[in-house]
């Protein structure tokens, strides 16, 4: 077995209930790292460009990276992923925890997972048995109470992912839950776990994982330890967690305000990181291998609700399912996301949906005869339980938006489309971009659709100038690739990004566990090679130029902000013009976004170019070959 690697690879058909074991490829992992890079080679080669998300064939694999479970900070993420049915791209997301590492405990580096069971299962996994076992009694149950209810029939030492109703019943925007609060909250990865009748993920291991030069490793992430305990961040980031950020994010002029109408809250205070930490707060949690512990374990008592306990709410939750939807106690945006978690839905995006509907309703869009006789008001937590309550259960109106924002809008109609604040089918992050130029290139960009991990720019776009475009796509090309390493490799950017580890530490690290010889050139480039393959096969499976899919809102460049910091600013669209043809330029894809022969066959993707010819999409050849600035430091602290 190679170090790093647990060194099996298990493949699972839920409609025939087989399954194989076979030895990782280690060739395989060598060049795509693991990850997020062997999640997109996998769903690339296996998942049919027709098939449908919620069918058969489309296969949700779950990898467990190369440092997930290492002797390393934040060593705690494993990636899932699958063709979205939330954007029809190839999707992926993460969670922290300890599920990452306890796969690889157990003996695993990936979990192919395809087929339809005919009754609700769970799958067992304990060392060397592996069983898939009956899950009816827990068909139904919300994400939380099956977490319980499953630790009580295998034991507390199991780790457990789960999904809730919300994926049971198709809401495109669930999310798989693990350790009562942990997700993999983005591109329905739920949903496609729950069109497969997989209703939780149970594992237990106890085996070692060879690392090649251990001397050599204690003493890199020994030396990181020393330095990040005084780092001066690392106290706000153990008391309030990502809450510490709604205030900076606010003050900036960049917070998410009654469905990204203005970037500015004026009730910040009610619902900002201090009220967390004073009205909610009962412990810190931290993921496997982190002394960062930025999770917030909070209690919320609110009169005529039952008492709940919820992790959060972090930064990304607290905006959108606060500022967003103009709550004003920071216990009633825990609550939403107690009931986001426990019927198991993106948070994110579900805040994105809600804050969509307010405003339908607002305009006059939609009304109280399509909301069973109720109100959708900003603040109104009785509203929204009821709002949420119609959607899971796909009942009337609330059928259009378990679709998610980009489908609801276009059943809606009335111009709604405007201020769906998504692209490609996925709900913004907790960030506004019109006064970020660079932010609103990284959604526009992101290959998952518009999520802030792909790229984060804000403090970017405040050194290089907040309404200039200048030498922006430059940047946002950089940090898609290094960013993404993080996914790579199944550690934690918020550790290492926010206590200033740098990237050569990264991958000493990585050189140490596994005895490879990477360069950060190389690992640049092969994030750029999965960042490729993930566009090819979106093209693929999609059929249109890539421009046509990379525009956001309307909104984004016909409504100035009203109020704040940013009060009369906003990208144009001459702007977004620009950044684009800047992008695909640095980029080496032609004007229509689509990547050349010279590109793909310079990144080792030779077997792609065939298939975008064949349908027309393989970009025209770009004057002057292949552009210098790819995977170019710009600025190696900008995680
Ligand atoms: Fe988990 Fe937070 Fe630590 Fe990251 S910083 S590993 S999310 S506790």
């Amino acid at each position: 077995m190679a170090n790093g690697l647990a060194g099996i690879t298990l493949r699972i058909n839920l409609t025939d209930n087989k399954i194989h074991r076979l030895p990782t490829d280690e060739r395989l992992m060598r060049e795509w790292y693991g990850g997020r890079g062997i999640v997109a080679k996998m769903i690339y080669d296996e998942v049919p460009r027709d098939a449908d998300p919620l069918g058969e064939q489309n296969v949700l694999v779950v990898s467990a990276g190369i440092l997930s479970g290492c002797f390393i900070p934040g060593g705690s993420k494993v990636e899932f992923g699958s063709v979205s049915p939330l954007t029809n791209l190839p999707g992926d997301s993460n969670m922290g925890g300890h599920f990452g590492p306890a796969i690889k405990f157990a003996g695993y580096d990936l979990l192919m997972i395809g087929g339809i069971s005919k009754k609700p299962v769970y799958l067992y996994i304990d060392n060397d048995v592996v069983e898939i076992r009956d899950a009816s009694k827990y068909w139904g149950m919300g994400s939380l109470d099956t977490e319980s209810q499953l630790k009580q029939e295998v034991g507390e030492d199991f780790e457990v992912v789960t999904i809730g109703p919300a994926a049971e019943n198709g809401i495109l925007f669930s999310c798989i839950s693990h350790d009562y609060g942990r997700q993999a909250g983005r591109t329905g990865q739920g949903a496609v776990m729950g069109s497969k009748r997989l209703k939780a993920i149970v594992v237990r291991g106890n085996r070692s994982i060879h690392v090649h030069d251990l001397p050599s490793l204690s003493k890199h992430v020994m030396g990181i330890i020393d330095r990040t305990k005084k780092h001066p961040n690392m106290i706000p980031w153990q008391k309030y967690g990502t809450s510490f950020f709604m205030k900076w994010s606010n003050d900036n002029g960049v917070m998410p305000t009654h469905n990204f109408q203005t970037t500015y809250y004026e009730d910040i205070d009610k619902v900002d990181g201090e009220q967390l930490v004073e009205k909610c707060l009962v412990n810190h949690k931290a993921c496997f291998g982190c002394w960062m512990n930025c999770g917030k374990y909070s209690k919320v008592s609110i009169p005529g609700k039952p008492v709940v306990f919820v992790e959060g709410p972090e930064y990304e939750t607290g905006a959108l399912c606060g500022p967003n939807l103009g709550m004003k106690d920071i216990t009633h945006v825990a609550y939403i996301n107690w009931m986001c978690d426990n019927l198991g839905m993106d948070t994110m995006s579900a805040g994105g949906v809600i804050g969509f509907a307010m405003e339908c309703f607002e305009k006059g869009l939609i009304t109280e005869s399509d909301l069973e006789g109720h109100s959708l008001k900003w603040g109104s937590l009785d509203d929204i339980e009821h709002f949420l309550n119609m959607v899971v259960n796909k009942r009337g109106m609330g059928a259009w938006f378990a679709l998610g924002t980009k489908r609801a809008a276009e059943m809606i109609k009335g111009g709604a489309e405007k201020f769906a604040m998504q692209v490609k089918g996925q709900e913004m992050s907790g960030y506004d971009g019109r006064w970020a130029p660079g932010m609103a290139l990284s959604y526009m960009t992101a290959d998952i659709g518009a999520h802030h991990n792909r790229s984060w720019t804000i403090t970017t776009d405040m050194a290089e100038g907040r309404e200039s475009v200048e030498g922006r796509a430059k940047i946002i090309i950089y940090l898609q690739h290094i960013r993404p390493l993080f996914d790579v490799f199944c550690i934690c950017r918020l550790f290492w990004g926010e206590l200033d580890v740098t990237f050569e530490e990264m991958i000493e690290a990585l050189n140490d566990v596994t005895g490879w010889d990477v360069t950060p050139e190389e690992a640049l480039k092969t994030s750029e090679r999965i960042w490729n393959l993930n566009r090819c096969h979106f093209l693929e499976r999609n059929r249109k130029n890539g421009r046509d899919f990379d525009y956001p809102p309307a909104r984004t460049w016909e409504d100035k902000i009203p109020t704040g910091p940013g009060k009369g600013k906003g990208v144009t669209y001459a702007m977004i013009e620009r950044m684009l043809d800047d992008y695909y330029a640095g980029r080496g894809w032609d004007k229509q976004g689509n990547p050349t022969r010279e590109i793909l066959e310079d990144l080792g993707l030779g077997f792609a170019v065939q298939r975008l010819d064949d349908i027309g999409l393989l970009g025209k050849p770009i004057p002057g070959g292949i552009p210098s600035v790819r995977g170019e430091k710009y600025n190696p602290k900008a995680f």
